[in-house]
């Protein structure tokens, strides 16, 4: 797909239409220069339409729903050859299941999304590390801003817990940040709770351009996480806010596996990008899961390793396992709370976790109509 690389902004400059291969640098840096911004994922170095058709976190998400919420019409090659537009007119129930369930269906040669004008505002970023003796107080005021998810879309939450022994040569330490969309003045009242929490680090970034902004954040196309070719697995789970015994049970775990120094890199992602947005879109347009709307928290432990070993694959696994379990068992009053983010999941959840139910059996009569062989299933597949 990567020779598909056109990016066309139409002459009424709200619809941009993108190619089926473009990466989300080439398409931010072009807007950018023509003063527009589209909701897309936070690293440089994934496609637009990838994270899109599995939903599409973003730290626009906020002001605009997930990126799918953003899909204005599609161009999709089907399992029989046939090439079809789609869009709220054009096959409308494909359309339908494209966003949120559409890798499933065919290839998106181009699609067209909304663009917005670019705010006057910059952003600010204020990076915070704690170590492991303030685990709770962070998590008390991680709770507090977040709020269910329900905060001005101007302030996006994320960051990691991970080993950076600078701050501790024994345990993992949070290092999180607060991006938000306006003055470091303007953020204070947000920053002043996580300082309560007790904070070792505080550095603060100001007037962040946004096309400087997934480079600060360190999600650039050079940066670490866009790194290729690593032992991988991620064990995710979404959750309406953190439970701290559970937080805690978890960093437990993650401490001890990251202890042996092959996983020493891995990183265990905190991510709440606000959810004020993605509500207010109609639940019912998209094949989008109710619970990835409802439950804010996107928390997935990532475990990288060096070595090709199956033990240390096994030994990765059983503690993402342990781990997802640890964070799902703290949340058990929610009958939301097993699901799975389908763009993080590993491929051991039930389709129930990551479609959601009543989404799912829409989307398997679909497939039987737009692929009944069965061609497309190269990720987490229907059949
Ligand atoms: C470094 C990194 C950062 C991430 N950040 C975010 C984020 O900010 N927000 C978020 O929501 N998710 C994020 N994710 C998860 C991401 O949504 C998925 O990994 C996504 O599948 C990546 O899409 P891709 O096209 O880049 O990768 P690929 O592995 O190439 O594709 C992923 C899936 O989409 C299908 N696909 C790709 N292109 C097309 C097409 N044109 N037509 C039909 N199917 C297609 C592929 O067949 C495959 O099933 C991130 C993942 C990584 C590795």
């Amino acid at each position: 797909m990567r020779k598909m690389q056109q990016i066309e902004l139409e002459s009424n400059g709200t619809v941009v239409q993108v190619g089926g291969g473009v990466l989300q640098r080439l398409l931010t840096q072009t807007l950018y220069e023509k003063g527009k911004q589209a909701v897309t994922g936070l690293c440089e170095c994934t496609s637009i339409i990838g994270p899109l058709l599995g939903g599409g976190h973003s730290v626009l998400q906020g002001f605009y729903g997930y990126a799918a919420d953003n899909l204005v019409s599609a161009r999709v090659v089907l399992a029989n050859g046939e090439a079809v537009a789609t869009s709220a007119t054009e096959h409308p129930d494909l359309f339908w299941a494209l966003r949120g369930a559409g890798h499933n269906f065919g290839i998106v040669t181009s699609f067209r999304i909304k663009t917005y004008d670019l705010p006057r505002a910059t952003w600010t970023i204020v990076s915070m590390v704690y170590t492991q003796d303030r685990l709770e107080d962070f998590i008390d005021a991680l709770n507090d801003v977040d709020n269910e998810g329900d905060h001005v879309p101007e302030l996006v939450l994320a960051g990691a817990i991970t080993r950076i022994a600078a701050f501790d040569t024994v345990h993992p330490i949070v290092a999180y940040q607060l991006s938000y969309l306006g003055t470091a003045d303007e953020v204070e009242p947000y920053t002043a709770r996580f300082r309560q929490a007790g904070p070792i680090s505080v550095t603060t970034a100001e007037n962040v351009a946004y096309n400087d902004y997934y480079i600060a954040t360190s999600n650039g196309y050079n940066q670490t996480t866009c790194q290729k070719d690593k032992n991988i697995s991620g064990y995710a789970i979404s959750l309406p806010r953190y439970n701290k015994t559970a937080v805690r049970t978890t960093f437990n775990y993650f401490s001890d596996l990251t202890l042996d120094a092959r996983y020493i890199t891995s990183v265990w992602l905190l991510e709440s990008y606000g959810s004020r947005g993605v509500r207010t879109q109609d639940y019912g347009a998209t094949a989008i899961p109710p619970a990835e709307r409802n439950l804010p928290v996107l928390t997935v432990p990532i475990t990288w390793w060096a070595g090709d070993s199956a033990e240390a694959r096994e030994k990765a696994e059983k503690y993402g396992k342990l781990m997802r379990a640890s964070l799902a068992a703290g949340e058990h009053e929610t009958t939301e709370s097993s699901h799975v983010y389908l763009n993080y999941a590993m491929g051991g959840e039930s389709l129930e976790q990551v479609y959601g139910v009543k989404p799912l059996s829409k989307l398997r009569a679909l497939k039987h109509r737009y692929d009944p062989t069965n061609k497309f299933r190269f990720y987490m597949p229907l059949e």
